[in-house]
C-alpha cells in the first residue's frame, strides 16, 4: 500500500430536504465526518473538483426518472476529478489523477470501477468534467446521431454558452452548418459571436425574442437542439422546417416546476407539426451511446489540442459554496461549465 499525507476530516454536502419549485441552500447541509479508510483493492481519493450539472436538480425530487434520486441525508451525486491519496489497488498509484463519480465531499474510496485515469499533459484535467466530459459527449452524441446536421442547414440551440450548446453550435460549424444560439444576456450572446463562432445569437430574455429568432432563421430551423423547452421552444416552434431533427436533450427551464403550465393544451398545436412537417423528435440520455465514448474523446479532444474548439469554465472556489452556485445555474448565473475547486 501506498499513501500520501492527508486529512482525516471529510466534509461532504448531504442533500437535507427535498424542493418543491426552486432549489436554495436549505435543501443542503455540510456535515463534517472521518476520511473513510480503503479496503484491499480499493483506493482513498481526495476530490480536487466538483462539476456541477442541470440533471442534480432532478436527483433531489422522490419523482420517478431515469436514475434514482439522492435519500435525504445522502451525500449529493457528481462527477469529480480526484487524486489518488492512498491505494491498495494493483492499478492505481498515489498521486494519479482521475475522473470519477466522487459526489458532493472531500474525499472518498472506490474499487476503481469507473474510474478513468487522466493525463494532465494530454489535456486540463477539468475538461475531463467539460467539453471532454459527460457535457461534451451529450453534445457530441446527441447532435451527430439525431441531429446530423447537413452542410447549409440551420442549427439553433439554447443555453448556449454552457458545456453543451458551446459544443453543439462548434460542431454544428464543422458540419459546415449555420450556428444559432440562444443565450441570457448581451454578455453572453456577445460571447457566441465573437469567440466562439457562431452565426448569430438571440436573447430569450429580450423582448421580442420570437421576432429576434425569426429574423436570425431566415431559412427555417433544420436542427434544433433542445436544451431548455419552454418559451424558447414556442419561439422555435413555428420555425421548423419539413423533415427537422430535434435531439431531446434538456428541458432546463422546467426542472423546478410544480405544476404544469396554465393555459390551453397545446398538444394538438404540437402534434400538428410533427405530423404535418414530419418532425423528427428523439430524447436520449447521454449514455444511450456509450458505445462511442472513446470516439469521442479521441475527435474532439484533437479539435481541442489543434484549437479548433473554444470551451469557456466557470470555477467557484469552496466546497461549500457548492449549494449556491448549483442554485444559480439552474438560472443561468454561469458562465460556461460549473465547477467548483475542492481546497
Ligand atoms: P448549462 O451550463 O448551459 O446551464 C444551464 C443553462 O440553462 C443556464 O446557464 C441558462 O443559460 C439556461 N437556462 C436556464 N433556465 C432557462 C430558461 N428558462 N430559458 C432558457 N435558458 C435557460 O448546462 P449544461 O450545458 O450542462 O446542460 C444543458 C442541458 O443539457 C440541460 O438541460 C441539461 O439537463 C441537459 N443535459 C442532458 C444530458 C442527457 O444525457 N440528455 C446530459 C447533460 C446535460 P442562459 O443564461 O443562457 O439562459
Amino acid at each position: 500500500m501506498t499513501t500520501a499525507a492527508h486529512p482525516t476530516v471529510n466534509r461532504r454536502i448531504v442533500l437535507a430536504a427535498r424542493p418543491h419549485g426552486e432549489p436554495n441552500e436549505s435543501h443542503f447541509r455540510l456535515e463534517e465526518g472521518r476520511v473513510p479508510t480503503p479496503r484491499a483493492g480499493e483506493v482513498l481519493l481526495a476530490n480536487r473538483i466538483l462539476s456541477l450539472d442541470p440533471y442534480m436538480r432532478g436527483r433531489m425530487s422522490a419523482a420517478k426518472s431515469y436514475a434514482e434520486p439522492v435519500a435525504i441525508g445522502d451525500t449529493m451525486v457528481g462527477a469529480t476529478v480526484a487524486e489518488v491519496i492512498a491505494s491498495h489497488h494493483p492499478g492505481f498509484s498515489v498521486g494519479e489523477t482521475v475522473v470519477g463519480f466522487g459526489g458532493w465531499q472531500d474525499a472518498w474510496t472506490s474499487d476503481g470501477k469507473g474510474l478513468r485515469k487522466l493525463d494532465p499533459a494530454a489535456a486540463p484535467v477539468s475538461t475531463a468534467l467539460g467539453v471532454l466530459g459527460m457535457p461534451g459527449m451529450t453534445a457530441y452524441t446527441g447532435l451527430l446521431n439525431i441531429g446530423a446536421p447537413k452542410p447549409g442547414e440551420t442549427v439553433v440551440v439554447a443555453a448556449a454558452t454552457g458545456p453543451v450548446g458551446s459544443l453543439v453550435g462548434q460542431i454544428a460549424k464543422r458540419r459546415g452548418a449555420r450556428a444559432v444560439g440562444i443565450a441570457g444576456g448581451p454578455e453572453k450572446c456577445a460571447f457566441l459571436v465573437d469567440t466562439l463562432g457562431f452565426d448569430a445569437a438571440i436573447d430569450h430574455r429580450a423582448e421580442d425574442f420570437p421576432e429576434a429568432l425569426a429574423a436570425a432563421c431566415p431559412d427555417g430551423i433544420d436542427v434544433y437542439f433542445e436544451n431548455v423547452g419552454g418559451a424558447v421552444f414556442d419561439a422555435v416552434l413555428p420555425l421548423l422546417n419539413p423533415f427537422a431533427r430535434i435531439p431531446v436533450c434538456g428541458l432546463v427551464s422546467g426542472y423546478s416546476a410544480t405544476d404544469l403550465p396554465a393555459g390551453p393544451d397545446r398538444i394538438p398545436l404540437l402534434m400538428r407539426a410533427v405530423l404535418s412537417k414530419r418532425l423528427h423528435l428523439q430524447g436520449f440520455i447521454v449514455w444511450d451511446f456509450a458505445a462511442q465514448e472513446a470516439e469521442f474523446l479521441r475527435e474532439v479532444g484533437g479539435w481541442l489540442r489543434e484549437g479548433g474548439i473554444v470551451h469557456r469554465e466557470d470555477f467557484v472556489d469552496g466546497l461549500e459554496n457548492a449549494p449556491t452556485a448549483f442554485a444559480g445555474l439552474l438560472k443561468g448565473r454561469n458562465f460556461g461549465k460549473l465547477l467548483v475547486r475542492i481546497a
